[in-house]
């Protein structure tokens, strides 16, 4: 049994290193982003609320945030441990996780400048059919496979530079002060987001254990 929050500004790879390391511990990775942009598409009631803060680059409220997540880890295949990546992102969110008894292990902090942060965040390209992550940047990681046409990437509307400066603002204000509320608790470690894929694999199997 392993929970585990990834926190870090968007752009610091959460995405991308949980897609590589559920390739070897067998629990979900569970991204209130993509809930929410599934919310969208389905066009629910919730997603037509979250579409305005989430195509702007604000947080969708609580409130909307937490009854998802809470219903996404009440599911099976979360009974042996998930990866939260990009929830918590407000003070009153983990608070939330507390109240609901829901224990975890380990808190692991993405740790990056916000330069690199814009010039990664305008790569990224998400491939439509299977919502993979890829970077078209040069040395973007994960790179765009050579076979690969790139009409089935696109770009998230949040991805264009307006959105990305008003993330930043709003990560750094609003989710940045959780790295002291789980420091306080002993449950944070931070690894270097600057580095290759390889190397934040290796650090976060050290400070699992794995
Ligand atoms: P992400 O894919 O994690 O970058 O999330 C995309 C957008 O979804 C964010 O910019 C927010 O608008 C919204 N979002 C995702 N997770 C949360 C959360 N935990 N709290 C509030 N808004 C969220």
């Amino acid at each position: 049994m392993m929970n585990l929050i990834f926190l870090g500004p968007p752009g610091a790879g959460k995405g991308t290193v949980s897609q590589r390391f559920i390739e070897d511990v067998n629990i979900p990775q569970i991204s209130t982003g993509d809930l929410l942009r599934s919310a969208v598409k389905a066009g629910s009631a919730l997603g037509l609320e979250a579409k305005g803060y989430m195509d702007s680059g604000e947080l969708v409220p609580d409130n909307l945030v937490i009854g998802l997540l809470q219903e996404r880890i009440a599911k099976d295949d979360c009974q042996s441990g998930f990866i939260l990546d990009g929830f918590p992102r407000t003070i009153p969110q983990a608070e939330a996780l507390e109240a609901a008894n829901v224990k975890i292990d380990k808190v692991i902090n993405f740790d990056l400048e916000d330069d690199v942060i814009i010039k990664r965040l305008s790569g990224r390209r998400i491939h439509k059919a299977t919502g993979k992550i890829y970077n078209v940047n040069p040395g973007g990681i994960p790179a765009v496979p050579a076979d690969m046409n790139p009409d089935e990437l696109l770009q998230r509307d949040d991805d264009k530079p307006e959105a990305i400066a008003n993330r930043l603002v709003v990560y750094r204000n609003q989710t940045e002060p959780l790295v002291a509320f789980y420091e306080k608790r002993g449950l944070l470690a931070t690894v270097d987001a600057n580095n290759d894929l390889p190397p934040i694999i290796i650090a976060l199997n050290d400070i699992l254990g794995l």
